[in-house]
């Protein structure tokens, strides 16, 4: 029955619906189809039973309503809002018919109870949610009654029913009437309640709602609080005893400044997850080179407590559709709560899996960590959840890293799922649905291209073992990664290849001594490393003639800011946090390579602009170049200039000086020298009386049709003109 009633509610929803409707005005239909089907239905009745007993001018009536009734049946289908100009001419008809079947049946009380019909009319008008049409079909009907009453007594008609059959009919006529009103009413108080609790739910919601703002607001405002804090108390501190506090203090600032930072960003990012704002941007890859990466990424903050991560991939290679941006939140997130959870000397595992049916791939994160208690398990994933721990007061960390990042994984259609025991280690899995319809990704196939070059390198000084990739262009700059992890630099070099010829170092050391036996034009470094650090490399770099004026990019571990500023100081030139994005990276070498340009111009202008020497960091460049200008005018007579002299002058080996001087000018050593004898040329055409044969002599030329052509060539007219 309830199936019936549901398949015809469906039904009827799906005829009497139109595009823009409202719950209201579908429920208004619904019901005026309904009670005028009810009712065709009990006039067919009627009707019969008039027929069973021979009374023509019954049957003549019902046929006559039933009639009248089918324009509503079919016609409210094609209504809209209008249906009121269909219902009430319809109803207005039946009132005023009815009043003349009861005068020809003869009379109000001879007619079976045909007035009862009338209130039929007025409850059924109800329904249409328009008091000032249901009062007008009132007082019609009111005057239909005062006008049988009227015709009634005027012309006094026979009584066509006898007096048990006008008794029957008022009987049945009551009963369905009544019968058929307290359906209505029923309907209506039913109706009434379901909007009434749909209110009271609503009203919950949105209590409930307010209560999780309230709460959300108590939480952010606290984690903003700590920081903010630290922040004016510092500042009190750096004010009333600079001396003592500015290093420390200030230090302290960043530190509490970058934490308010990742906080608002995760914040966002949540908000963005939540609105829906966030896309996934898939590209097919290699997901086992990329997990290597990212675990790579936190050697070093695994080697700062000693423990041992591990990678244990499945399979060599694995191509899946995957946003590599994503699966670096998810996975960085996973891998620090692991590495910060577990206690010096533990372990970290990163494992992949994958399975056919349904085709998934999995990443299992372990350690063998403080675990988390099973009260704790389901909460862990809520915002601003952590469970509160004596012994890890210090660990810092928001609560929303695990819920960003099962909406994450949500987007991405996966699943997470956490297993832990308490002083054992916790395990976390993230499973993916495994697609291969994503564009394959350009970049990586054209570092496999490369990747068939490799060419162990000759000469490398260096201890590393991980091959080098062969220059796809000379010309293309030269970079050079020192990163003591294996997987982190062979992921350097991949993305690096198409753009830079790549070299690359496994320590501080011998990346300082590749830096200074090949001058690359620029450096990616970590800070961790064994046998010299980042750091130390950094200072002995910039404080050397020689590779002063490369530019360094330093790669650090997220949380390690404070190395980030013995870093600053010592004069890297950017940072990134590991693991970064690749993209990133890539613009962040390219900033430091357009800027070495402009340097360049600088630095190839015999009349320099003073204002670039404001940057302290150019000022041992200015004077290395002052240098070998100086040396190059004493000398500029000479025909034969001696590059080994200034190569002794300068303390560097020929390709040093070479490469040096070429980054800084983006001129070759001779170049500069023909430009300056040309200048010192002109100048010595305009100031002395010397002719311009003596002039070319007194400037190292020995030939004086030469010197005039790239004379006009660089000034643009003839040496004479300049005499005259
Ligand atoms: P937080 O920023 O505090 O790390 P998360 O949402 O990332 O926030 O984690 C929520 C809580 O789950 C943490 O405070 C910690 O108590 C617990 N937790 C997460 N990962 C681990 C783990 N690997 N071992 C033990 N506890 C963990």
């Amino acid at each position: 029955m309830k199936k019936i009633l549901q398949s015809i509610d469906e039904w009827q929803t799906r005829k009497l619906t139109f595009p823009g409707i409202d719950d209201n005005t579908l429920t208004i239909r619904k019901n005026i189809w309904l009670s005028s089907f009810a009712s065709t239905f009990s006039i067919a009745g009627m009707t019969l039973l008039a027929l069973l007993l021979d009374i023509p001018t019954i049957v003549e009536y019902g046929l006559v309503l039933i009639a009248l009734s089918l324009p509503v049946l079919f016609g409210l289908p094609f209504t809209k809002r209008n249906y009121h100009w269909l219902l009430f001419p319809v109803q207005l008809s039946i009132i005023l018919v009815t009043c003349y079947f009861m005068i020809r049946l003869g009379g109000l009380l001879h007619s079976g109870g045909l007035l009862v019909t009338g209130f039929s009319i007025l409850f059924m008008s109800i329904n249409m949610q328009n008091p000032r049409l249901t009062l007008g079909l009132f007082i019609v009907y009111i005057l239909t009654l005062i006008a049988t009453v009227i015709l009634e007594t005027v012309f006094s008609p026979t009584h066509e029913l006898t007096d048990f059959q006008n008794k029957l009919f008022f009987i049945v006529n009551l009963t369905w009437q009544a019968g058929y009103t307290l359906i209505i009413i029923i309907n209506n108080i039913n109706q009434k309640k379901q909007l009434w609790e749909l209110k009271q739910a609503e009203a919950t919601r949105l209590k409930e709602l307010d209560e999780t703002k309230t709460k959300l607001l108590t939480n952010i405002s606290h984690e903003f609080r700590t920081p903010l804090t630290i922040i004016l108390g510092m500042a009190k501190l750096v004010r009333e005893k600079p001396e003592e506090w500015l290093k420390k203090g200030t230090e302290k600032i960043i530190q509490s400044g970058y934490a308010l930072l990742h906080l608002v960003n995760d914040l966002l990012d949540m908000a963005r997850l939540e609105a829906g704002a966030m896309t996934v941007n898939c590209l097919q890859q290699d997901i086992i080179t990329q997990l290597r990466y990212l675990v790579g990424s936190f050697s070093s903050v695994a080697l700062e407590k000693n423990i041992d991560l591990k990678y244990s991939p499945h399979i060599g290679e694995f191509l899946m559709d995957f946003d590599a941006d994503k699966l670096m939140q998810i996975v960085s997130n996973l891998l620090s709560n692991a590495l910060k959870f577990t206690p010096n000397n533990g372990k970290v595992e990163l494992a992949t899996e994958n399975s056919l049916n349904p085709h998934t791939f999995s990443i299992r994160v372990k350690d063998n960590g403080s675990g988390i208690a099973a009260e704790h398990l389901p909460q862990i994933f809520d915002r601003f959840y952590r469970v509160e721990n004596p012994l890890l007061q210090s660990q810092s960390g928001s609560g929303l890293g695990l819920a960003l990042t099962r909406e994450l994984i949500r987007l991405m259609n996966g699943t997470i799922t956490v297993e832990s025991e308490p002083g054992v280690g916790t395990l976390f899995t993230i499973t993916l649905p495994v697609t291969n319809e994503a564009p394959v990704k350009e970049q990586m196939r054209e570092a496999e291209t490369s990747k068939d070059e490799i060419s162990d390198t000759v000469g490398v000084t260096s201890s590393e073992k991980s091959p080098e990739i062969k220059p796809s262009d000379e010309n293309a700059p030269v970079v050079l990664i020192v990163e003591d992890n294996a997987d982190l630099t062979e992921y350097l070099q991949h993305i690096l290849a198409a753009e830079y010829q790549v070299i690359s170092a496994s320590d501080g050391e011998a990346g300082l001594n590749r830096a200074v036996e090949m001058i690359p034009d620029i450096i990616v470094s970590d800070v961790m490393m064994p046998v010299m650090d980042g750091i130390a490399m950094l200072g002995q770099l910039k404080n050397d003639i020689r590779t002063s004026h490369i530019p360094v990019v330093m790669l650090t571990a997220k949380a390690d800011i404070a190395s980030r500023l013995t870093g600053l100081e010592k004069g890297a030139d950017d940072y990134l946090a590991k693991p970064f994005h690749e993209k990133e990276l890539r613009i962040r070498l390219r900033n430091l390579i357009d800027m070495r340009e402009r340097m360049q111009l600088h630095f190839a202008s015999l009349t320099p602009d003073e204002g670039h020497l404001k940057d302290k960091s150019l000022l041992i460049e200015n004077e290395f170049i002052s240098k070998i200008r100086a040396f190059m005018e004493i000398n500029i007579a000479a025909e034969e200039f001696d590059i080994h002299l200034l190569c002794q002058e300068t303390a560097m080996s020929r390709a040093q000086l070479y490469r040096k001087f070429k980054a800084l000018t983006g001129k070759s050593v001779f170049e500069y020298l023909r430009t300056l004898r040309l200048h010192k040329a002109k100048e010595l055409l305009l100031s002395s009386t010397l002719n311009v044969t003596q002039v070319c002599f007194d400037v190292g030329f020995n030939n004086l049709s030469h010197f005039s052509r790239i004379f006009t060539e660089e000034f643009g007219r003839k040496p004479s003109d300049f005499r005259k």
